[in-house]
C-alpha cells in the first residue's frame, strides 16, 4: 500500500479561513508539495501534459482545497438516504471509474474544508425523517479513505456519526489506508464497505488502487475494531471465465473474514454499466481498453436525469444474480444480500 501523495496543491482563497485548510496546507509545506493559488476549482489552470492522456494522469496527480459550496444533499438509491461529500474524485484510475459521466471533465482530486457546515447540513437531513434512521453514504463521489492521510476528514465524520441517534453513515472504498480511521468512536454507527472484484478485472481496470489482499486485510482490521461490515462486488463483468475467478475472490474472502462469519455481512452486487458519454472519456483516456462497452449486446437502463445505462441482457443479468447469490450462502450463511443491480 502506498499512500497518495499530489505533485501540486491548489487552494481556493476561503479555504484557508478554516482550520482544516490550513491543516492541509502545513502538510503541503512539510512534504514539500508545490502550492499554488486559484480563485475557484474551476479556474484551475496550469496541470501539465501535452495531450489528454498526459493531462488526465497529471490532474490525477493534483489535489485542490476549497469549500463545499452547494450544501443540498442527493438521494442516493438503493445504498442509502442521502449522500454527501468530503471530496470528489480520487486517485484511483479505474477504467470503469462510474465518477466519468458526471467528473470526466474534471479528474484533479478535489477535497472540502467546511465540514462543520456539511455536519450542520447532515443534522437538518436527519431532522426532516425524524424518527427514523436516516442513512448517508459519504463514498459516492470519490473515495474518502484515499486521501485520509492528508485530511484526517473521515475520522472526523465517523466520530460525528458515532454520537449522533438517527443518523448513520456508510462508505465504500478500494484502499486500504484504515489505520487512521481504526482508534475512532464509531460506536457502530459507521458501516465500511470494501469493493472486491475478480482478479480479472482488479488486474486489468483497477489501477492506482490497493490490491485485493491489501483490502481483505483492511477488511480484518475493521471487522476486528468492531465496524459493521460489507463488501460492494462492483462492477461485475462477464469476462471470460468469470464464475471460476469469482468463486476464487469468495474462497480468498473467506479466509480472511470466516472469524466474523456470525455477523451480518452485507453484500452489495453491482453488474457493470456504462453511459455513452462515459464510453467516449474512457476510449479517450484508455484507447486500448479491454472493457466491452457495446451498446448493441446491452439493454438500455433509465437511470437519474433519465440519462441511458447500458446493462447485460435480462438473462445474463439473472445468471450473474444467481450465481453470486449461491456463492455468497454457501461461504457467509449469515451474510446479507442487500441489492442486486
Ligand atoms: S477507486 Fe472508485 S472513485 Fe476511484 S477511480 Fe476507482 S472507481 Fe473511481
Amino acid at each position: 500500500m502506498k499512500l497518495w501523495l499530489p505533485d501540486r496543491t491548489y487552494f481556493e482563497p476561503e479555504a484557508l479561513n478554516y482550520p482544516l485548510g490550513k491543516k492541509i496546507y502545513e502538510f503541503c509545506q512539510d512534504k514539500s508539495i508545490e502550492i499554488l493559488q486559484t480563485t475557484s476549482h474551476n479556474q484551475v489552470r496550469g496541470i501539465p501534459g501535452k495531450d489528454e492522456k498526459a493531462k488526465f494522469a497529471n490532474a490525477k496527480r493534483t489535489l485542490v482545497v476549497g469549500t463545499k459550496k452547494n450544501l443540498k444533499l442527493d438521494v442516493c438509491k438503493p445504498s442509502a438516504h442521502y449522500q454527501f461529500s468530503l471530496m470528489t474524485n480520487c486517485p484511483g484510475n479505474c477504467e470503469y471509474c462510474y465518477l466519468f459521466s458526471t467528473q470526466g471533465k474534471r479528474p484533479y482530486v478535489r477535497v472540502y474544508v467546511n465540514i462543520e457546515e456539511i455536519f450542520d447540513t447532515i443534522d437538518k437531513y436527519i431532522e426532516k425523517r425524524l424518527p427514523k434512521i436516516t442513512l448517508f453514504e459519504a463514498a459516492s463521489t470519490g473515495d474518502p479513505l484515499a486521501v485520509e492521510h492528508i485530511t484526517g476528514a473521515l475520522k472526523k465524520t465517523i466520530e460525528y456519526f458515532g454520537i449522533l441517534k438517527n443518523g448513520r453513515l456508510r462508505l465504500v472504498t478500494k484502499f486500504a489506508n484504515i489505520d487512521p480511521i481504526l482508534e475512532a468512536k464509531h460506536n457502530k454507527n459507521t458501516k465500511i464497505r470494501f469493493s472486491i472484484n475478480s482478479k480479472f478485472v482488479i488486474d486489468n481496470f483497477e489501477h492506482n488502487t490497493d490490491n485485493l489482499k491489501e483490502r481483505l486485510i483492511a477488511a480484518e482490521k475493521v471487522s476486528k475494531a468492531g465496524y459493521p461490515l460489507g463488501f460492494i462486488i462492483a462492477p461485475i463483468i462477464r469476462h471470460d471465465n468469470w464464475k471460476t475467478e469469482y468463486k476464487v475472490l469468495f474462497e480468498r474472502l473467506h479466509q480472511h473474514i470466516s472469524f466474523a462469519k456470525n455477523d451480518e455481512i452485507t453484500f452489495e452486487l453491482i453488474q457493470h454499466r456504462f453511459t455513452s458519454a462515459a464510453k467516449k472519456v474512457i476510449l479517450e483516456r484508455f484507447p486500448n481498453t479491454e472493457l466491452e462497452m457495446d451498446e448493441r449486446i446491452r439493454k438500455k437502463k433509465y437511470g437519474k436525469y433519465g440519462r441511458i445505462k447500458y446493462v447485460y441482457t435480462k438473462e445474463e443479468a439473472e445468471e450473474i444474480k444467481e450465481y453470486l447469490s449461491n456463492l455468497i450462502t454457501k461461504y457467509f450463511p449469515n451474510g446479507k444480500i442487500e441489492y442486486f443491480t
